[in-house]
């Protein structure tokens, strides 16, 4: 029997997990959600948590804490499981860590017999996206991460501020590398129908093109200076995901900068990374290339060759 029941499993209950479960929840995006954690006892404990906030939601959601096995029949797989890095640890030290951690995890989800969309939120994102690819064995369409998104919401965010206007009215993006090497391509950024540059061009306002430059460090650095106040993030990302995660089970066809494939778009194969995309129900239905000048390509293919070397070192 087919029936509408929007199911979605995330594994990794953690901080990240939770604010994405919750979101879920308060914007009743799925009807079942399956809580899945190497620590039972705290998938359970949020399960209950959640199920009795129901009666005050406006959502009929089937919750529970679950195995792999619960991810058959599952729209959506979340990733948000990870491990921190240890004291004196290197990057790529924690990289193959969390490649171990997600091997323990998309596999038995592969045999699960799952066949919908994973969702990769843990850091790196891009390379754990890659990585979450090439161990699914999945159309590299069905496998994406959250990208820039949370960066471009940021970015919209502060644009509006600036500009006085409604951010849903900002239109530009954060593309790249979710991390240092990201970028704002400001050529493709517009208020309403008019680009920003133009505004700068035009003269005479209150707005000055250098303010553009701090609002993109300010959008980099958004994550560093979170973590210092209160230790890591994780509402914001959790929104990001259920923003995702709707576009996906509606099938909607938004344009979200998702971290997805890239497969010859701006002459790049073999990397994922943050780029406006069209996400639907089969996950990425396709990429919406952006017309970059020569100075944002040279800062594209700088952003893809870290991410392509920090791969290089990974044994899967
Ligand atoms: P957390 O430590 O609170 O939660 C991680 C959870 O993963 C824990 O509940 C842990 O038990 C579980 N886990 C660990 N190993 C597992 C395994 N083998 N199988 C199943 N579960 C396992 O961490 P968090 O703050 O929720 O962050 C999770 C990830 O999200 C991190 O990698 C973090 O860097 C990333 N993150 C990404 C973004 C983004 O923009 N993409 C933003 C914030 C955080």
């Amino acid at each position: 029997m087919k029936t509408d029941n929007r199911k979605v499993a995330l594994v990794g209950a953690g901080l990240v997990g939770m604010s994405y479960a919750y979101a879920m929840l308060n914007q009743n995006i799925c009807d079942e959600l399956v809580l899945i954690d190497i620590d039972r006892q705290r998938a359970e404990g949020e399960a209950m948590d959640l199920n009795h906030g129901l009666a005050f939601s406006g959502s009929n959601m089937k919750i529970y804490a679950g195995d792999y096995a619960d991810c058959a029949g599952a729209d959506i797989v979340a990733l948000c499981a990870g491990v921190a890095q240890k004291p004196g640890e290197s990057r790529i030290a924690l990289l193959q860590r969390n490649a171990e951690v997600f091997r323990s995890i998309v596999e038995p989800v592969r045999d699960s017999g799952f066949q919908g969309v994973f969702l990769v939120a843990t850091n790196p994102v891009d390379i754990m996206t890659r990585i979450t690819q090439l161990l699914s064995g999945f159309e590299s369409s069905r496998v994406l991460g959250t990208g820039t998104a949370l960066d471009t919401a940021r970015l919209r965010y502060l644009l509006g501020q600036y500009f006085s206007v409604d951010p849903r009215n900002v239109h530009a993006y954060v593309i790249g590398e979710h991390g240092d090497s990201e970028f704002v391509p400001w050529s493709q950024a517009l208020i309403a129908t008019k680009p920003i540059l133009t505004i700068f061009e035009q003269g005479g306002s209150r707005y000055r093109r250098e303010d553009m430059e701090q609002i993109s460090t300010e959008v980099r650095d958004a994550a560093q200076k979170i973590i210092s106040a209160k230790k890591a993030t994780y509402y914001g990302i959790g929104m990001a995901m259920a923003r995702i995660s709707r576009a996906i089970l509606g099938d909607e066809h938004s344009v979200l900068t998702v971290s997805s494939l890239l497969q010859g778009e701006y002459g790049l194969r073999e990397v994922c990374l943050g780029a406006p995309c069209v996400v639907g129900r089969e996950g990425v239905k396709a990429a919406v290339t952006l017309s970059l000048t020569p100075p944002e390509v040279s800062q594209l293919y700088h952003s893809a060759d870290l991410l392509l070397e920090a791969l290089r070192d990974i044994q899967l």
